[in-house]
């Protein structure tokens, strides 16, 4: 059995639950909080502190953890990532105080940089030859500066607005980040079987996720132009109506070419086109 850790509570616990419960897994959440069973697969869940998570990978207390990129890379420890999942995407950057001029990373020569990020940010520095003394706080990095605390600041972002209302300005990007599946190398030897097929459930979850299934009435004469339209897994379906000298095509197309591929579909005079989720997708 093998123990899969994810978030107890935070950004990442909600994605990381449902995309465990849409690879089937079969989570009885509830009663004990630190741990779950999993009816139909072969594991359990551990609930625990994001930012606890590398540790517990790195000592094998769990065999695949789901957590932001950020803290195993904050942390430095030898693990192994096998997907990127997509979601809680951030940014690890350097903010100061609105209206403060910076023209690259010297301009932080001297300065005091409250950060909850100090392996990382030193890396930054050392990498551009910047010395600058790094404050260290676990939260509410945000409000360093206005108590005079710091100069500058260090901490994750996403729609900046967290920044906006401290009056700071995002300068420098340091890391981009997103959740990930990752694993402890020697559970990958243990448990190869199982954690493949974790894994191979997740990729069809994220793929379905990016596409959509389309279903549309062409005129005959227009099926070969509304081929080349679709970016086809192989070659869409096509279905007689009743109606003479008409068809229904099927086919799968991605979110990002999405409104493109329908006004195109439009323009040649398809009709009735539905675009449906796909829940699945094996290819
Ligand atoms: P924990 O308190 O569980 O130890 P944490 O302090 O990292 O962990 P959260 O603030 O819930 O907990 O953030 C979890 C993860 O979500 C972060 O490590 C990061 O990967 C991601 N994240 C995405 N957007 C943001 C954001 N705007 N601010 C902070 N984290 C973000
Ligand atoms: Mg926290």
């Amino acid at each position: 059995m093998i123990k899969i850790a994810i978030q107890k509570s935070g950004r990442l616990y909600e994605d990381s639950l449902r995309l465990l419960k849409d690879c089937g897994l079969s989570i009885e959440d509830g009663l004990d909080t630190l741990k779950a069973e999993v009816r139909n697969f072969n594991a359990e869940i551990l609930f625990l502190r994001n930012s606890d998570i590398p540790q517990y990978l790195e000592d094998g207390v769990a065999d695949v953890a789901i957590l932001g990129e950020n803290v195993l890379i904050e942390k430095g420890v030898n693990i192994e990532i096998v997907e990127r999942l997509g979601f809680s995407k951030c940014r690890l950057s350097v903010a100061m105080p609105k209206g403060n001029e910076y023209d690259g990373p010297q301009s932080l020569e001297g300065l005091k940089i409250a950060t909850s990020y100090p392996k990382t940010l030193q890396g930054f520095l050392d990498e551009n030859g910047v010395t600058a003394s790094i404050h260290l706080i676990s939260g509410s990095v945000e409000i360093a500066p206005n108590i005079g605390l710091a100069h500058a600041i260090c901490d994750l972002v996403s729609s900046g607005s967290t920044l906006f209302k401290n009056g700071l300005e995002e300068k420098q990007i340091i890391l981009k980040s997103e959740a990930v599946l990752a694993v402890n190398k020697k559970s990958l030897v243990q448990f190869g079987d199982i954690i493949n097929e974790l894994s191979f459930r997740i990729n069809a979850v994220l793929k379905a996720r990016k596409n959509k299934y389309i279903l549309f009435n062409v005129p005959n004469e227009k099926i070969a132009e509304a081929s080349k339209i679709l970016p086809v897994l192989k070659s869409p379906t096509v279905l007689p109506l009743i109606e003479e000298g008409w068809s229904s095509m099927h086919s799968v197309i991605s979110d990002d070419d999405f409104w493109d591929v329908i006004a195109r579909l439009k323009a040649i005079g398809a009709e009735g086109i539905l675009v449906v989720p796909i829940e699945k997708m094996v290819v």
